[in-house]
């Protein structure tokens, strides 16, 4: 027998006889890993756990704490479903049935019948029922003539559809109890790990989204290992609800939108602009202490700015399209993005070297055009505000500012409460170079600025490649919130390209001209999303710096109404924000009102406080604090912010 060697993700090498199968090598590391696994990347290709390996190969196994065995788990549970379906409803025709972020949906088309929730209880007691049958899925591969006549004898159209575009030679069949797809996999070992199931949601789904084409039923599913994962998972779609960004918006008065102002073009009302504002106040502070230097840029910019820049013809034909004047003709586009404005602005006049690093903030607003369809609350809009920079500087220096970028990020990341975060370091596809713009030599220095630079910084790192943006490579920070979700956040990148394309210089020591590294940062990303992310954090109970309204005064009677102003006058003199209810309600129902509002203190005025000078002191979540003089509750409150 012909031994081949196998390349383990950290660098060992292992010898195993020819056909021996991931799920072979995972067996010779621990029962325990073969338990749990999944499926296996195999040189790069994702592959059944089961599958022979004939050639010496680099391979990864996946479990379900990988993103690709999850991901092999719920297409698996697809097919488990279509099984059930087959076995209820006779008959039924397949289309696709994909994995998805969180699960998975096969689209079906149930002839005469018509599905509704009331029946999916049913379906997903028969998926559990097959799923104990222990079925092994087995990968066949199949002649394409064969393939035909097996879907034209199960009189499926859409399989044969699909079967039109693939060649002889690339076809598997997959099988597993008595349900047999059309599909190049890969799947998990057996059913036996699939133990519990719920059918989310039941949409209607174009075949091949043409809406020229069947209607078909898109049903949607996830599935788990441990029953108890499905109880959290539906418990976090619960609270996710709750704190959906787009109902506590418009509850607490962050934002609005109109639709005769537009879709997903945000309006900030006075709270939410607030809290814009304090966030842009707290990162202006620390970018001045840095030596970054605020600009101002039009909405607009002429055409040509974009041209060259490159977003013209990357993007200009999914943009926004052109303005034109009435008389002169011009064509001006609505800024996409700020760095050609400021790249004009560095070139203003003659740089010399010691004027570098040059850094430029701006605050700065753009428009991006989405699809109606794609647009969702502060995360996906057409109009926002990045907290935007370039630092222009010399080949040494990007390595430093990158570091100093990297340490302004994570502090603004830390800040905001958010303790869970990766860096993810993205590269250019090497598959793909014709999505990128600039020089190979450029590119390599860029993506070797980014290794090196966060190979010194204590973060924890993944590689992508495919990421990058069109110009250059990016770090992209990714946060966990509280419900353990993943979000992207602000972004770093290096680039060599714009300076080139802008012929941008400087004068160096030598006397000679040079060009600048750009690099473009935005810790937040954009003003919307963040909020929107912060919002569904903390479900509105901001950090007492950043929330609106520090505390509310609750007055028993009218009659207190010049103590409360006194309080209120006092407080303010402290930087202390806050309002008076002054409403005839009774002191129950404004404790609530606030407490809904999210205000995170309560200020209770009745006899015996104005008699006393006091205040009597209720906190959100830790109910009454008792009472104390306005100077006690300030250092209360000073406390209470250094916490
Ligand atoms: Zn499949
Ligand atoms: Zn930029």
């Amino acid at each position: 027998m012909q031994m081949i060697n196998i390349t383990l993700p950290d660098g060992s090498v292992r010898q195993y006889e020819q056909g021996i199968s991931a799920m072979g090598i995972a067996l010779s590391i621990s029962e325990g890993l073969a338990r749990n696994v999944l499926s296996a990347s195999v040189n790069g290709e994702i592959w059944d756990a089961s599958r022979p390996i004939q050639n010496d190969a680099n391979v990864k196994l996946f479990t379900w704490n990988d993103k690709e065995g999850k991901s092999t788990y719920w297409h698996s549970s697809a097919h488990l479903m279509a099984e059930a379906l087959e076995a209820l409803y006779p008959g039924i025709k397949f289309g696709i049935g994909p994995a998805i972020d969180n699960g998975y949906y096969y689209d079906v088309d149930t002839g005469d019948i018509n599905l509704t929730p009331a029946d999916l209880p049913k379906i997903e007691e028969k998926m559990l029922e097959l799923a104990k049958t222990k079925s092994q899925y087995i990968r066949q591969e199949v002649a394409k003539a064969e393939a035909i006549k097996y879907f034209t004898e199960k009189k499926d159209e859409y399989k044969l559809e699909l079967l039109e575009g693939l060649q002889d030679g690339q076809i598997t069949f997959y099988t597993q109890g008595n349900f047999t797809d059309l599909c190049r996999g890969p799947h998990i070992p057996d059913t036996s790990s699939i133990k519990a199931v719920k059918l989310t949601n039941l949409a209607g789904a174009y075949w091949r989204g043409d809406e020229k084409r069947k209607q078909m039923t898109r049903i949607y599913g996830i599935t788990f290992p441990k029953a108890k994962e499905l109880t959290e998972y539906l418990e976090m779609i619960e609270e996710a609800k709750k704190r959906d960004h787009r109902k506590l918006g418009a509850e607490l008065e962050l934002f609005m939108f109109s639709e005769k102002v537009g879709q997903g073009l945000p309006m900030w009302l006075p709270k939410g602009t607030q809290l814009r504002e304090r966030l842009q106040n707290f990162l202006r502070n620390e970018q001045e202490k840095q030596g970054y230097q605020m600009v101002v840029t039009p909405h607009i910019g002429s055409k040509a700015l974009y041209v060259t820049s490159g977003h013209y013809a990357k993007y200009g034909a999914d943009s926004f399209q052109p303005i034109h004047t009435p008389k002169e003709g011009e064509e001006f586009l609505l800024k996409p993005m700020n760095c050609p404005h400021h790249c004009e602005i560095y070139g203003v006049r003659p740089r010399s070297y010691r004027e570098l690093p040059l850094r430029i903030g701006e605050f700065g607003t753009v428009y991006r055009y989405e699809q109606s369809g794609e647009l969702h609350g502060l995360s996906r809009v057409r109009g926002f505000t990045q907290d935007d920079a370039h630092i222009f500087c010399t080949k040494d220096q990007v390595k430093g500012e990158f570091q100093k970028v990297l340490q302004l990020t994570t502090m603004v990341i830390k800040k905001m409460g958010f303790d869970n975060f990766t860096a993810q370091i993205s590269l250019r596809d090497p598959e793909k170079p014709e999505k990128y713009i600039g020089s190979e030599e450029n590119w390599q220095a860029a993506e070797q600025g980014i290794i090196d630079a966060v190979s010194e910084f204590d973060i924890e790192t993944v590689t992508v490649y495919g990421e990058a943006a069109f110009y250059g490579p990016k770090l992209d920070f990714m946060i966990k919130d509280a419900l353990g979700r993943s979000w992207q956040l602000g972004t770093i990148q290096v680039d060599y390209n714009l300076p080139e394309r802008f012929e941008l210089e400087y004068v160096g020591a030598d006397n000679q001209t040079h060009r600048p590294v750009m690099i473009h940062r935005a810790p937040f990303g954009s003003m919307e999303r963040f909020i929107s992310i912060m919002i569904e954090h903390t479900a509105g109970k901001f950090p007492l710096w950043l929330t609106p309204d520090q505390y509310a005064i609750l007055p028993i009677s009218d009659r207190f109404t010049p103590y409360c102003e006194e309080i209120k006058q006092a407080l303010a003199k402290h930087d202390i924000r806050g309002f008076i209810d002054d409403r005839a309600e009774s002191i129950g129902r404004k404790i609530r009102d606030t407490e809904l509002k999210r205000v995170p203190l309560m200020l209770i005025i009745g006899d015996k406080e104005a008699a006393n000078n006091q205040v009597s002191v209720r906190r959100q979540g830790d109910g009454d604090i008792g009472s104390m003089t306005i100077e006690e509750f300030i250092s209360y409150f000073d406390g209470l912010l250094g916490e």
